[in-house]
């Protein structure tokens, strides 16, 4: 019976050998998730550096920031620093308010542009979703960017995410999410990209009965707001978007209970379509809305009703030639000097778009486009705390959370000062170091 012996020697050593590979995979993951440190305790006092204060970014040269457990409790040039406070000098350093991406889809896998997901790339992705994007997560702390908004991303997925970044089982900014996005199976991202149907990235109502029953559903899972696809494409290549009475049932839900509602618009008359149902926010300046300047009435309502925008002129870099990014560049602009709100998102998790880095690089290009540095910081920090409707964040002042970034230089002159941290905090604890 040597034919058993040898099929059980074959059996045990291919047993062995999973076992080995089961075991490296759970080490593996367990030592590259990204979990925090110890929570920040006691008294910690950054002193000497020139702090933007509160929501305006107001330089304070000579100031001291004192954190206790966490949380900003004092900020000024006269603040007594406690006895047994930690301290950082940062004499020769900007302190700011942590960064915000307000548009990002944080489950996506990060490409070059026009890079495709081979099979060999599979594994890897699996891994990285199983560890919560710990690469993800990392690219935006030591890019500064400390809070973050996934505007269409699988659902379950996503609030398991933020479930774990608020419990602090893993390191990363604070996550704000509208889970999946509504659109129409003939609209963005259905036909243009093949999202599924049936994805969790997705909803597709019918009828305003089924849109209402849906974003109750969500509302019912603490999504933090709502985000539409009011997109009718091209000539060229026509996209199915929203039916008006669906959008108003969307919108007028969402109202129903506290969810703001942002929406992703390409043409004017989706733009004309999406204010018309009330949305509260809108995504994008595209070259097929924006050619031909804005519709006078549009733009009017946009400003009056302070309806932010977040033009993520970075993602439209990475696609379109120079020559039409002037265009839109022009049209953020326009938007910003006719007293338009402009907010700070990247698009990061398209192609070309990197988690955290793009966040810089959208900052340079509002400047590009006509905001001052000063502005386009608050375009990332106190303004886009007030779209994520909360007063813990964006603001170096008492009382909001001790996010803050550590710079060399001055970012209200020079935007780029900001985009290489020399210290990040998140909550008071020190999540990047640069050495
Ligand atoms: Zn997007």
């Amino acid at each position: 019976m040597t034919w058993v012996r040898r099929g059980l020697r074959v059996t045990g050593w291919a047993l062995g050998m999973l076992v080995l590979l089961v075991v490296g995979l759970v080490t593996f993951c367990l030592t590259t998730t990204y979990t925090p440190g110890d929570p920040q305790r006691g008294y910690l006092a950054l002193t000497g550096g020139t702090v933007l204060a509160g929501e305006e970014l107001r330089p304070l040269p000579g100031a001291t920031v004192l954190v206790k457990d966490g949380r900003i409790v004092d900020v000024g040039t006269g603040v007594a620093v406690p006895a047994g406070a930690e301290r950082i000098d940062v004499r020769g350093r900007t302190v700011l308010p942590g960064l915000v991406d307000l548009h990002v889809h944080l489950t996506s896998p990060e490409l070059d542009r026009g890079e495709q997901v081979g099979p060999a790339r599979i594994p890897g992705l699996i891994l990285d979703d199983v560890r919560g994007f710990p690469d993800a997560r990392r690219a935006f702390l030591r890019h500064g960017v400390t809070a973050v908004r996934s505007l269409g991303d699988e659902h379950a997925r996503v609030m398991e995410l933020r479930r774990q970044l608020r419990e602090n089982e893993i390191e990363g900014p604070r996550l704000f999410t509208s889970g999946p996005l509504f659109s129409t199976p003939g609209g963005h991202p259905v036909a243009t990209i093949g999202v599924a149907p049936t994805s969790g990235t997705v909803r597709l109502p019918a009828t305003p009965d089924e849109a209402r029953r849906m974003v109750a559903d969500l509302a019912a899972s603490k999504v933090d707001l709502i985000k539409v696809v009011q997109e009718r494409g091209t000539p060229r290549r026509a996209l199915q978007p929203i039916a008006p009475p669906v959008l108003a049932a969307v919108v007028g839900e969402a109202h129903r209970h506290g969810l703001p509602v942002t929406a992703h618009w390409g043409t004017p008359d989706d733009l004309r379509e999406a204010l018309a149902a009330g949305v509260d926010g809108l995504e994008h300046v595209e070259p097929r809305g924006a050619d031909d300047g804005w519709p006078p009435e549009a733009l009017a309502t946009m400003v009056a009703r302070r309806i932010p925008l977040t033009p993520t002129l970075a993602v439209t870099a990475a696609a379109l030639p120079e020559e039409t990014h002037r265009t839109l560049r022009q049209r953020t602009k326009e938007f910003h000097d006719a007293g338009g709100r402009v907010v700070l998102g990247t698009d990061a998790g398209m192609p070309g778009v990197p988690f955290g880095a793009s966040v810089h690089r959208e900052l340079a290009l509002l400047v590009d486009a006509g905001l001052t540095p000063g502005e386009a910081l608050r375009a990332a920090t106190s303004e886009a705390a007030k779209v994520l409707r909360t007063t813990e964040l964006g603001s170096v002042e008492k009382g909001r959370a001790a996010d803050l970034l550590v710079v060399k230089g001055d970012p209200l002159a020079d935007v780029r000062a900001a985009s290489r941290p020399s210290l990040v905090l998140h909550d008071g604890r020190e999540v990047w170091k640069d050495s």
